[in-house]
């Protein structure tokens, strides 16, 4: 059953696969899942490995840090009671190749935003069980 924000959006709902990688967060714990056979890593979870078909599978803890892949401004709410603007963002996270996380940007103007800036994770808690990862600039 989805549970809603006040401003509208709703809250994410946690897989079988996904469900460690919350609880993770919700002690601010940014993680990837590693493949134990072949090395890959992703983002979302899933229950098999991509490359080599392995389900041997488990989750690594990354830096936070990474840069922005790409990114988009939205300035259309989503939900009724959403602030724009706001900032979609592809991060590459450091020490975990190929990996990328869509999260938004916060502590930032959207013009100021670049491709390739230095960013780190800010969590944002919304409850005692759930934590956003979002990103900030690094060092900012
Ligand atoms: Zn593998």
């Amino acid at each position: 059953m989805a549970r809603w924000f006040p401003d509208g959006m709703p809250q994410p709902m946690a897989d079988a696969e996904a469900l460690p990688w919350w609880e993770a967060a919700s002690e601010h714990e940014l993680t990837v899942q590693r493949c134990s056979d072949c090395g890959h890593m992703r983002l979302p979870p899933a229950p098999v490995c991509g490359e080599c078909q392995s389900f041997d599978l488990h989750l690594t803890e990354v830096s936070g840090r990474g840069e922005v892949y790409t990114y988009t401004i939205v300035n259309r709410p989503i939900a009724m009671d959403q602030q724009v603007p706001f900032i979609v963002a592809v991060i590459a996270l450091d020490g975990a190749p190929g990996v990328r996380m869509i999260s938004n940007l916060v502590e930032i103007a959207p013009e100021d935003v670049t491709i390739g800036l230095a960013v780190e994770v800010a969590w944002e808690d919304m409850s005692d069980d759930l934590a956003i990862p979002r990103f900030k600039p690094a060092g900012g």
